[in-house]
């Protein structure tokens, strides 16, 4: 199925189901990471990938890194000071196309795909939106890529009013 064919259909009582499934799997206790904001741990993140030059630095700091791993791999969330945790896409809810049991993840995916063509060039969009762990609420996650607050449905009916349907069989992105 098209992804916007996957996002523009109406919620199901099963969907409501599977997204208490996701939450639950999303908000389970892990390492955390404080952080004041989330614009500012990506700005911090981003400066010692690079040398005082700009050049990508080859090696990072371990403890950086360990911090980034962690939560790249869904072992670790960023608390922020009101106390709302914060996860990567791809770390316990998006990993593969296709084949996703879960109803509210598939639209989920289906979103970041529209993110990821409205945005272009854009790096794979479960890799680079964060959303609240407790609430996977689409219309308010922060993309690391677009370094800003984003709502994906609202993203999702721009790529569609101002980019047209998806090309009929194509399940990722289009090319050209
Ligand atoms: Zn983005």
């Amino acid at each position: 199925m098209n992804p916007d064919a996957v996002w523009k259909a109406p919620v199901t009582a099963a969907e409501l189901a599977d997204r208490i499934e996701a939450q639950s799997r999303a908000a389970l206790p892990i390492r955390e990471i404080r952080t004041d904001s989330l614009e500012d741990y990506w700005r911090e993140w981003s400066a010692i990938q690079s040398t005082p030059d700009g050049d990508p630095l080859e090696i990072y700091p371990p403890v950086l890194t360990d911090d980034f791993t962690w939560i790249q791999k869904g072992e670790g969330l960023l608390r922020l000071p009101d106390g709302s945790r914060w996860i990567l896409a791809s770390a316990r809810l998006v990993r593969q196309r296709g084949r996703e049991p879960n109803a509210f993840l598939r639209r989920l995916h289906a979103l970041l795909l529209e993110h990821e063509r409205l945005r272009r060039p854009h790096a794979p969009a479960r890799t680079t939106i964060v959303l609240d762990a407790d609430t996977l609420d689409v219309r308010r996650v922060f993309c690391t890529d677009c370094r800003d607050w984003r709502d994906l449905q609202a993203d999702a009916e721009e790529a569609d009013r101002t980019l047209g349907p998806w090309p009929a069989g194509a399940e990722s992105r289009p090319a050209g």
